[in-house]
Parts: structure tokens; C-alpha cells; sequence
């Protein structure tokens, strides 16, 4: 696949478009005398959020405004303009599509719902479009994820033809974010992809089929972007990218520039309180990244770090480069360098051909590395993989025991890790109002932990902040009273920080 940088110049069709469309909206705006509302619908990783944020800094440059979402509805709700960014990642993906779309028929139909895009990995999976292009008449159209920046010329073209529109190239498009408008999710939080696709080809992953080729953000134009987040009043900022280790960016003199360089020049910003990343390699990951983990304080104390399996034999099949001994000297490493962080990683259960010693010999690891938590995954064969392919397959029941038994020892871990903090005062940056109880906020420590909290009436008055502020952003001291399996319990213990 071919890498293209896009430049100025290649910009301005699409901002031609959005301008276009914006035209567009305002008079079937004034037809209905009412806001043309847009329902943009994310499902996956934080790479998904990352584009779903530019995808509704587009629409919203349209003059869309997003549908109210009542609490506690299924997100499927109408609107004029509907977008859905598809995963790929987990099996059942394929279903919840094309039920969710199947939702939406009778709302086309009866012109609830005058528009339909889907786009995200799925889409780069031409069985999917094919089932598209022959059952679903009614999306007016599809792009893959890497067109991200083209969505107004696509949209405006589909707009124009008034019929269905599908285009899935094969190009490995390297965009600046400061070409895409960006409406972030997070008043605190700003996501910052700073590479794009994966070269690792793990037998079970559709990313490098569906992201494409690692391509490197410009080094200069990340640190540009770096400081306009924090001078916007943005506290955390997370590097995103399917293995940021392998970042091999180069500056405008020139010079080469990895991982490390982007770390230091997001760390070296005072205004931002955390620094986080996702997703690290084993076989990427340097010292030099943990020595800066450990000596900066506002670089997040959490390492996540996909171990996927205990057994040299399975990590080998899978075509994951490293062993479990090297992945335990990172492990080590990192307790050492980052005292009191927290370590989390990735398993699969159940890869094709896990024997009983296989899945033991993961046990024995989850024991050693003592993981603070992890995203356990029942084995989900992808289509267009290698590993959907292997003849070994475990039965599903073989799976969902050794899964059950594997939570069973990662969830006394995460407790462990949990009960650790009690008694403590730790600095918490507070997300919001808890959703089960508006008088809870939850937030996260720098080990990651997620901390629910109460706030004393008598802080809260002395800080003037009014009734129902949900604090997101602020960060708190919060003395941990209790430990859950997933999480602590605790309470307001002095003025908020900042
Ligand atoms: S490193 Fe492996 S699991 Fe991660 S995105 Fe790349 S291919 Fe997929």
C-alpha cells in the first residue's frame, strides 16, 4: 500500500465541501425551521474516538447539531444525519452493525432520517461493504477509515447523486490534525494520534489490514499541536497510536525522532497534570521511555502492555516477537524505574491450539507479573487473518472455562492492587458525576485507578464551585476508605489542586 501525505493544497477540496454543505444544511434548516441534528455512533478503541472527534468537528462545521441522547437510552436514536464509525476487532462487531442499521430502516423510510454513513475499520473489509452495497440500500455512504479527511467532498458527492456513494481505497493517507476541525469529547482531555496503522501483523489482528501501514506524525507539527492543547486550558493529553513505541517521526530539520522525544516534549508542558499513552509493544518499548516515566511527574504511572499469552510457544504463533521472560524483565524494569505504578495488560484466551499447559503457563505468568488489572478476551477468529484460518480451534467450552478461571485470578490481582491505596491521599483528576449517583464523582489516579469520591459540602463552598458542577478537569485530593474489585472508594480530602 502506497503512504501519502496530504498536503495545503489537497485540503482545500475538502474544506470547498464542508462549506458547500454547510450552504446546504442552513436552508433545509430554514425549510423545517428547526437544526439539522446529526447521531454519530463509535464503537471501539481510543483510535475510533480520536477520528469520531474530527468526524464531529465536521459536521458540526456543517452547522449540524449532535441529537439529544436521553440518560439511559441505547444510543440508536434518530437523527437527520446518522454516522456510524465502526470496529473490527471483536467478532460480534458484524452483527451489531447490521442490527443497528437494520434499526434505522424504518426511520429512512419514513424520512426521520434523511442521511446514513458508516465508516472505521469494518468498512475496509470488502465482504461487509459487498453485504452493504447488496442489503442496505439505504446508507447513502461508506468510507474507510484512512478517508477520514475527504468526508465532506464524499458526503457532499453522495448528497449530490442521491444514491449510494462507496469509496474504500487503498491508499495509507497521513493527515496533520490541524487540517481536520475537532469537536473533543473531553473539556480536559485532548486524544493526540501521533502515528497511524501497524506493521506487526499479529496472526489474529485485522489492524494493519484495516489501519494500514505505520505512519509517523511530523515531530514539529506534534509539539505545535502539544502546545496549543495546553495553552486551550487541556490537563491531559494522551499519545495515541497502535504502537506508539515504534513512533519514528522526523523534525523539520531533519532529524529522526522516536517515542521518547515526543514523551519528553509532552512531559516538559507544565500545564499538562497527566500524560498518558496507548498502546505499547513489548518488542518497542525502551528504557529510555521508562526512565522517563519514572522521573517526570506528570507523566502517567501506568504501563499498558499486551502480554496476550504466558506461552513462548502460542506468543510465537501468534507472531508476537518477544518471550515471556523478556517480557518479564520489562515488567520487572518497570516496577523498579515506576515505584507504586500500576501495570495492566491484554490476554487472549483460547488461540487456536492452547493446550491446558499453554493456558497454565499464562496463569503462572499473570501471577509473576502481578498485572494491577486486564482486558481478558475470549479467542474471536477475524476474518482475513491468519489465525482464522488454523485448524486447531478450541471449543467454546474449553474457552469459557479456562476464561472464567483466569478472571477469577486477575480479579483477586486487581483487588490486591485496589486495597493497596487504601488509607492513602492520592491526587485524583476528576472525570464527571458518577452515572449511578449524582452526589459521586469518579475521576483516576496517576497509576490509572479509577477513584469514585465524595465531595464535602464545606471544600465545595470554600472553593465556589456552584451546585451541580461536575468537576471534570479538576484535580482533587482524594483519601482512599475502600477497595472494589474494579475500583476505590473515597473521599474529598483538601482544596482542589487546580
Ligand atoms: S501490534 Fe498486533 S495486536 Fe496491536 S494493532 Fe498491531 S497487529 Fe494488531
Amino acid at each position: 500500500m502506497a503512504i501519502h501525505t496530504i498536503d495545503d493544497k489537497e485540503i482545500e477540496s475538502s474544506v470547498r465541501a464542508a462549506s458547500e454543505l454547510k450552504g446546504y444544511f442552513a436552508s433545509r434548516s430554514s425549510e423545517l425551521g428547526r437544526k439539522i441534528t446529526y447521531n454519530l455512533i463509535t464503537y471501539g478503541c481510543q483510535l475510533n474516538e480520536s477520528d469520531s472527534e474530527k468526524l464531529a468537528g465536521m459536521l458540526e462545521s456543517f452547522g449540524l447539531v449532535p441529537v439529544e441522547i436521553p440518560a439511559g437510552s441505547d444510543h440508536l436514536i434518530p437523527a437527520d444525519v446518522i454516522v456510524m464509525n465502526t470496529c473490527a476487532i471483536r467478532e460480534n462487531a458484524e452483527d451489531r452493525l447490521f442490527g443497528n442499521l437494520g434499526v434505522y430502516k424504518k426511520f429512512k423510510k419514513d424520512k426521520t432520517v434523511s442521511f446514513i454513513a458508516v465508516c472505521g475499520c469494518m468498512m475496509k473489509i470488502s465482504k461487509n461493504v459487498d453485504k452493504i452495497r447488496s442489503s442496505y440500500p439505504y446508507v447513502d455512504l461508506v468510507f474507510d477509515p484512512q478517508q477520514l479527511h475527504r468526508f465532506p467532498e464524499l458526503m457532499l458527492a453522495s448528497v449530490a447523486v442521491k444514491h449510494q456513494k462507496i469509496d474504500i481505497d487503498n491508499i495509507d493517507y497521513l493527515v496533520e490534525d490541524k487540517y481536520l476541525p475537532i469537536k473533543r469529547e473531553r473539556r480536559f482531555r485532548a486524544l493526540l494520534p501521533i502515528m497511524y496503522g501497524c506493521n506487526n501483523f499479529c496472526s489474529y489482528c485485522v489492524v494493519p489490514y484495516t489501519r494500514g501501514r505505520e505512519r509517523s506524525r511530523n515531530f514539529d507539527s506534534v509539539r505545535d499541536e502539544l502546545n496549543a492543547l495546553a495553552d486551550a486550558g487541556y490537563r491531559e493529553v494522551m499519545l495515541l497510536g497502535q504502537n506508539v513505541n515504534s513512533y519514528k517521526g522526523i523534525d523539520n530539520e531533519g532529524n529522526t525522532k522516536g517515542f521518547a522525544d515526543v514523551l519528553d516534549a509532552a512531559s516538559s508542558i507544565k500545564a499538562f497534570s497527566r500524560v498518558r499513552f496507548m498502546s505499547s509493544h513489548p518488542k518497542d518499548l525502551s528504557e529510555e521511555v521508562l526512565s522517563l516515566m519514572g522521573e517526570r511527574d506528570n507523566i502517567e504511572k501506568h504501563l499498558h502492555l499486551a502480554l496476550q499469552s504466558g506461552s513462548d510457544r502460542l506468543l510465537r504463533k501468534m507472531n508476537r516477537p518477544y518471550d515471556l521472560k523478556s517480557f518479564l524483565d520489562i515488567a520487572d524494569s518497570f516496577r523498579k524505574k515506576v515505584p507504586g505504578g500500576s501495570l495492566t495488560t491484554d490476554i487472549i484466551v483460547g488461540f487456536p491450539g492452547e493446550t491446558e499447559e499453554d493456558f497454565e503457563l499464562t496463569l503462572e505468568a499473570v501471577r509473576k507479573a502481578a498485572f494491577d488489572a486486564a482486558f481478558t478476551f475470549e479467542f474471536s477468529a477475524r476474518p482475513g487473518t491468519p489465525a482464522y484460518d488454523y485448524e486447531d480451534q478450541i471449543p467454546k467450552e474449553i474457552v469459557s472455562e479456562r476464561f472464567a478461571r483466569l478472571l477469577e485470578l486477575q480479579n483477586d490481582l486487581a483487588f490486591k492492587s485496589n486495597s493497596a491505596l487504601v488509607g492513602k491521599t492520592m491526587e485524583v483528576l476528576t472525570e464527571g458525576i458518577s452515572k449511578g449517583d449524582d452526589k459521586i464523582y469518579s475521576g483516576r489516579t496517576i497509576t490509572n485507578h479509577l477513584v469514585n469520591f465524595r465531595a464535602d459540602p464545606e471544600f465545595i463552598k470554600k472553593a465556589g464551585i456552584a451546585d451541580g458542577d461536575d468537576l471534570e478537569g479538576a484535580l482533587i485530593p482524594v483519601k482512599i476508605e475502600r477497595a472494589r474489585p474494579y475500583s476505590v472508594d473515597g473521599i474529598m480530602a483538601g482544596d482542589i489542586i487546580r
